[in-house]
This record gives C-alpha cells, structure tokens and sequence, in this order.
C-alpha cells in the first residue's frame, strides 16, 4: 500500500551543507516529496515536536540542537513509507548504522544525527500536520 512518512534534515546536516545529498538519497530510494519547507524551528516550537521526549535526559540538549539552524521537513511517500525510510535512515546512532543509510554517511553523533523519520503512520500524520497545512500537501 503507499502510505507517508515525515521527515526533517536536522540542523547539523542543514549546516555542514548536506541537504542536497540527502535528498538525492531519498529520491534515489524511490520516495517521492509530496510537501517540503526550510524553517528555523524556535526552542519553543522544537520542544512542542519532541514532548514526547520531555522526561528523557538528553531533552534540553535535543531541543538546543534542533532550534539550532534551519531544517528541511518534508512528507514522502511511497509503499511501506514509514518502515522503508527507518531502514533508509538506519540506527539513531551512527556508530550502529549500517553501510549504505543516511546516518552512516551524514550522521556524527547519537544527538546530532542529520535526520528524523517518523516511526508509525499515525506519528507520521501527526508529524506532518505539525509543519504543512492540507493545502501544501501535494
Ligand atoms: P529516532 O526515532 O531514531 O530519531 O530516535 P529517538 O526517537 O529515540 O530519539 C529522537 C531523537 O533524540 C534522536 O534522533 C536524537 O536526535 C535524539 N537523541 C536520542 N538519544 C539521544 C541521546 O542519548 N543523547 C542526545 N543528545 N540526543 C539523543
């Protein structure tokens, strides 16, 4: 079935210049973009995206890293979107991911780890309507 997943290149990839390499990767991959945006999330609006993590140790640290510069969100699809991106992307640490994955190219750290990638449908669709109205759903 063809579903949709959520993505964001995070701060540290947007910086380091990565953006047009990982977007090659994902197009390559077969996804096709159906909504993309740059924005430059404030520390208020990356914790709102990430309070789901607000109990964790690392939150302040996630939300300093993700407010730091611009990221990219985006919606993908393609059949099985959700699982097929997380295998894209690989482990959320780097040292753990596997040849060929976004993270193992572009990631530095467990923190900072170039991109998001929704982890359910339903996450996916709620990650989606936090950056784009149906009218910027294409
Ligand atoms: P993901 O689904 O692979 O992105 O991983 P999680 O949902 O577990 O964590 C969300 C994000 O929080 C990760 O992508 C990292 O950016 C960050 N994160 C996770 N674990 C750590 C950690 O131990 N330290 C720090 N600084 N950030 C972390």
């Amino acid at each position: 079935m063809t579903n949709r997943t959520f993505t964001m290149i995070k701060p540290d990839a947007t910086l380091n210049g990565s953006t047009g390499g990982i977007l090659g990767m994902i197009n390559a991959a077969g996804f096709r973009i159906v909504a993309m945006k740059m924005v430059h999330l404030s520390a208020a609006k990356a914790g709102e995206f990430y309070a789901v993590h607000s109990e964790r140790p690392f939150y302040g640290e996630l939300v300093e890293f993700m407010s730091r510069g611009p990221i990219t969100a985006a919606i993908l699809e393609k059949e099985n979107a959700v699982e097929d991106f997380r295998k894209l992307i690989g482990a959320t640490n780097p040292a753990q991911a596997e040849e060929g994955t976004i993270r193992k190219k572009y990631a530095t750290s467990i923190g900072e780890n170039a991109v998001h990638g929704s982890d359910s449908d339903e996450n996916a669709a709620i990650e989606g309507s936090f950056f784009f109205s149906k009218l910027e759903q294409f």
